[in-house]
């Protein structure tokens, strides 16, 4: 755990600040939640701040409260520039590494003049002015809520703020199953059901909010799986004709990843996903125990994340990055055998 500045950062919010919050890149629900969740609480302390979003989000997070207040830095950029020019400190929630936000918004805060407050959960964190990093706690919603026990403020998390919240803490920890769930994330989670969050329907809005192509798309991708036993692995591809025959929306692949992983005896997943706008194969991996999908993604793929769910991506084509990867495995067999006991 690094807590750095804090009492230095507690000082600077005495007075009244404009903030600037941010997320990662294609957000998820904890990037979507804790920026939310931590602007609904600075705004309670008097402050002013603003959420800048670096690109679109699913649908099923569009409902959160305050979503609609962000600014969008892909479409509504000279608002967000703006925003993040008159902005005396920049929050950024939920990654490691300002190349995280993508290429333009990067250029921007690289250009930054005031200082950066990071929280955060990913592993290899850049080094910022202030900064709370654990690579223990399942979600940068649980994060923010212990930011906030940290300024012993828990009793301003009202409904909004405990939405938000527990939003980001479902979705990061697979709705409470990951090895990253604590006891301590049962009992933050209890806390903001008492505070107001209505878990019956968020698990309706993010879980139950599935179009028909959604649902045709993951049958495609199912039938699409490949498994290969001798290194506890399957794999999932995903082609751009394959997505637009199923009327592809932002977040429809959210998820997927984890029913190549929900085979029995299968420790390591992957899911391929073609990118024509971006000329890339997107990458998604998920693990069981020991084996690092991070350390895997950053040596091969140009990624990271966590041990147990990274990303990554490769230049070229789908068969190559096919080809690519089952040249690895070999590499790993005995990491792979020994990463979980049954
Ligand atoms: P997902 O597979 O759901 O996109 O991401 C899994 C985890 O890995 C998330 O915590 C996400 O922030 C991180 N991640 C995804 N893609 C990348 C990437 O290209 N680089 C890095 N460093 N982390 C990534
Ligand atoms: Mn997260």
């Amino acid at each position: 755990m690094i807590l750095k500045g804090f009492e230095d950062l507690s000082k600077f919010l005495e007075k009244p600040r404009n903030i600037v919050i941010i997320g990662h890149r294609n957000p998820d629900g904890d990037a979507m939640g804790s920026t939310l969740g931590l602007q609904h609480y600075l705004s309670k302390k008097g402050h002013n701040p603003t959420v800048v979003v670096p690109n679109e989000y699913p649908n099923f997070l569009h409902w959160l409260p305050g979503s609609e207040n962000t600014y969008r830095f892909d479409w509504q950029n000279s608002q967000s520039q703006r925003a993040i020019k008159a902005s005396e400190i920049i929050f950024l929630l939920d990654f490691n590494a300002l190349h995280r936000v993508g290429h333009d918004m990067q250029k921007t805060l690289e250009n930054y003049a005031n200082d950066f407050a990071m929280i955060d959960h990913h592993q290899q964190p850049d080094d910022v002015k202030y900064m709370y990093s654990d690579v223990e706690i399942c979600s940068t919603c649980q994060m923010v809520y212990q930011f906030i026990e940290l300024n012993n403020d828990l009793d301003l998390i009202d409904k909004d703020i405990a939405t938000c919240l527990y939003t980001g803490i479902m979705t990061d920890t697979g709705s409470f199953r990951f090895r990253s769930t604590s006891s301590k994330t049962h009992r933050i989670i209890a806390d903001l059901i008492d505070k107001g969050a209505d878990n019956a329907k968020i698990h309706n809005n993010v879980y139950d909010a599935n179009s028909y192509g959604r649902l045709l798309l993951l049958g495609q991708a199912l039938s699409n799986l490949q498994i290969l036993p001798e290194y506890k692995t399957a794999f999932i591809t995903l082609t751009e004709q394959e997505k637009k025959k199923f009327n592809f929306e932002k977040g429809d692949t959210e998820g997927v990843v984890n029913y190549a992983l929900s085979l029995k005896g299968i420790i390591f997943a992957a899911i391929f996903i073609e990118d024509t706008d971006q000329n890339i194969i997107k990458i998604s991996f998920r693990s069981k125990g020991t084996f690092s999908v991070n350390k895997f993604s950053r040596n091969h793929f140009n990624g990271g994340g966590h041990d147990n769910a990274a990303g990554g991506k490769f230049l070229g084509k789908m068969e190559d990055v096919i080809t690519h990867f089952k040249e690895l495995l070999p590499n790993y067999i005995n990491e792979l055998n020994s990463s979980y006991e049954d």
